[in-house]
């Protein structure tokens, strides 16, 4: 196990609950952040804390490392972006290829408001769940851009920063595989109780995937990703 110090950004959706496990795993003490922009539905936000209180009741050796919440307000960045997770209009593709659900440079923001965050606090390695593998285009998630911005951020702060993406390269059923690696079939179970995914913040039907509208992007992604590794289980 590592002792350094890690920063997860924690949104409360699948991937980055299954990152603040990742993490809890490896280093020595962990805390989270997440981002409050006027997102259309404050569902996941909540989450995040359902999310962290049944961390550390699945497992007692985890308790101990997960430090201090952070939630930053980042109302400006719904000032100036228009999409489809802010305002309240449908979910579509655009002319350039990306859905409208796209929140330009969104990424680059929280991550480096999230370096400065943990330059303070002496956390040397932020952890997020960015991928490129079930793609939506966005080009904040790519490993190219993560990696030039941690030589960004690590010459800008003198400070060896480093940014772990472990989802990067796995496709929404070897996410919910690592979840079953990192903490069981309990995890598993805690990723669909309490992770919030859906666009429309919907938490009404309980699926065997967890809760949403079923049919936004977001849902069918996670539920594609869900029959996927149920079938690969179903196999074993
Ligand atoms: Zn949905």
């Amino acid at each position: 196990m590592s002792e350094r110090k890690a920063l997860v950004l924690l949104s409360g959706g699948q991937d980055s609950t299954t990152c603040l496990a990742w993490a809890l795993e490896r280093y020595a003490h962990v805390e989270t952040v997440a981002f409050d922009y006027r997102q259309r539905h404050s569902i996941e936000l909540q989450q995040r804390l359902a999310v962290r209180t049944a961390l550390k009741t699945l497992r007692v050796d985890w308790a101990p490392k997960l430090g201090d919440d952070h939630l930053l307000d980042l109302a400006v960045l719904g000032e100036i972006s228009s999409t489809a997770l802010t305002d309240d209009r449908a979910i579509e593709m655009q002319a350039n290829g990306l859905p409208n659900t796209f929140v330009p440079g969104r990424n680059l923001l929280f991550l480096t408001l999230a370096a400065a965050l943990a330059y303070r606090r002496g956390l040397g390695v932020l952890v997020g769940g960015m991928c490129e593998t079930d793609f939506s285009g966005y080009p904040d998630c790519r490993d190219s851009t993560i990696k030039s911005q941690q030589a960004t951020l690590t010459l800008g702060l003198d400070m060896p920063i480093t940014i772990e993406t472990p989802l990067m390269w796995l496709d929404k059923a070897a996410t919910w595989g690592l979840a079953a690696e990192l903490g069981g079939k309990d995890l598993v179970h805690l990723v669909v109780e309490h992770t919030h995914t859906c666009y429309l913040g919907e938490r009404g039907t309980r699926h065997a995937w967890g809760y949403g509208c079923g049919s936004c992007p977001a849902c069918q992604l996670r539920r594609n990703g869900w029959e996927r590794y149920a079938e690969l289980e179903a196999a074993k």
